[in-house]
């Protein structure tokens, strides 16, 4: 008997965790992230009474946030990877710093995080306890990412973390034939509703856009994720031999400069190298300066608009007609940046900044403002095509729907029943056994 509680990420993206228990009560996490509004941002705290282990899919914070809290009063066994411990760190660091949200710990258990990090390498199985075991495997979402099978009692869990099986320009994609037969999958559902733009269009189009602004004598603020996102994009621009100036600011400059220390992360790492030797950095002191320059190429988390340093730039560019902003990442709703691309109005306000200057601002867009939907989660075919190529084991096919909103998660589920799976959209706080 395997116990699988479902403590976060249920109809949501956010706060991400699942509790695993085996018949002798050993226990194992996976994931333990935050979410960004409503009361309790953490994960349910679930009956945790005999841990033995924690695994991490990846280092984005609706995965990773809450881990500090579990390593308050104990020690127990963490299980990633070197980049995904480094980036986590820089994200949980920036996360206490920034938040008015009175999270329950603070850098004291994020050093804990540290001390007591295994590496596991894609591929290894891992006792964590008698019959319970951990191996990872590429997930194709951001460089780190994982899939986690989880092996416990003679059961085979396979949960995919947030997954991608397309190319893209910075990572190879999932590949669901290296995974053994399993009992159940818990899956991620973020886009199981909807499908992205083909690739090979999407950045052609994004390209011409660029090309066009610099040449008439405009600049482009791109606002991007600085993990992964803002890295992808300094990629395309190599693809396609951008040559005008290309600036790189914030966390995105950071981030690069850490990925540079892992280059089997990568699909390329000589063009991952020749990318990034392309940008420049560029320094608070120097920001100004940069962001009056025509014809320059910004790229600068965040990547909704809801801070870093983009706020710096984006008044001279929204008054700017020639200019453009060009947001490349899902938009949630209720941020300025959705609201930019639906209204072409930039509203700011900053909570509780602990500096005198005012960041705050309401400014109607007189420049070209465009999304690009350069996603790194598996869209409704690509996710489709992987549970295709899932084997069961005695035709168990166990499905459970996680991170995704209401309506992607139980549709998701709903359509995978009609196709003979025995799928679920689990409610926070149920627990179903194997
Ligand atoms: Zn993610
Ligand atoms: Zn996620």
């Amino acid at each position: 008997m395997v116990l699988i509680k479902f403590l976060g990420a249920c109809r949501e993206v956010g706060r991400s965790a699942i509790l695993i228990e085996s018949k002798s009560g050993a226990q194992c996490i996976l994931d333990y992230g935050i979410r960004f509004k409503g009361e309790e941002r953490l994960p349910l705290k679930g009956d945790i009474h005999n841990l033995k282990a924690i695994a991490l899919s990846h280092c984005h914070v609706d995965h990773s946030g809450g881990l500090p809290f579990l390593f308050k009063d104990s020690d127990i066994p963490f299980f990633t990877n070197p980049l995904t411990l480094r980036i986590s760190e820089i994200l949980l660091q920036d996360m206490i710093k920034i938040s008015n949200y009175p999270y329950p710990f603070g850098y004291r258990e994020l050093k804990k995080i540290r001390k007591n990090a295994l590496f596991l390498k894609n591929g290894v199985r891992q006792k964590i306890d008698h019959e319970f075991y951990l191996t990872f495997f590429s997930a194709g979402h951001i460089p780190g990412s994982v899939s986690i099978l989880v092996e416990v009692d003679q059961k085979k869990i396979l949960y995919t973390g947030d997954i991608n099986n397309q190319e893209t320009n910075l990572i190879s994609p999932a590949n669901p034939h290296e995974l053994p037969e399993i009992d159940a999958l818990i899956t991620e559902s973020t886009y199981s509703d909807r499908d992205h733009p083909l690739r090979e269009e999407l950045e052609k189009r994004f390209i011409e856009d660029t090309v066009n602004t610099i040449e008439n004598g405009g600049s482009v603020l791109i606002p991007a994720f600085g993990v992964a996102r803002s890295q992808e994009i300094l990629l395309v621009l190599e693809k396609y031999n951008y040559r005008n100036d290309i600036y790189i600011d914030g966390l995105a400059r950071k981030i690069l400069t850490e990925y540079s220390h892992f280059p089997e992360s990568f699909r390329d790492f000589t063009r991952f190298k020749s990318a990034a030797k392309k940008a420049q950095f560029v320094s608070k002191e120097k920001r100004k300066k940069i962001g009056g320059k025509s014809r320059s190429l910004i790229i600068s988390p965040s990547g909704m608009l809801k801070g870093g340093a983009a706020i710096d730039y984006i008044p001279t560019f929204l008054n700017d007609p020639n200019s453009a902003v060009f947001l490349v990442g899902y938009q949630v709703e209720g941020t300025p940046g959705r609201k930019l691309v639906d209204e072409k109005i930039f509203e700011f306000k900053e909570k509780g900044r602990r500096t005198y200057q005012s960041r705050d601002m309401l400014i109607k867009a007189k420049c070209k403002i465009e999304y690009f939907d350069f996603s790194s989660h598996a869209d409704k075919v690509h996710l489709n095509n992987y549970i295709n190529e899932i084997k069961f084991r005695n035709n168990s096919n166990f499905i459970f729907c996680v991170h995704g909103d209401e309506k992607s998660t139980t549709s998701f589920a709903h359509n995978l029943s009609k196709k003979n799976y025995n799928s679920v959209a689990p409610e926070i706080g149920e627990s179903y056994i194997l």
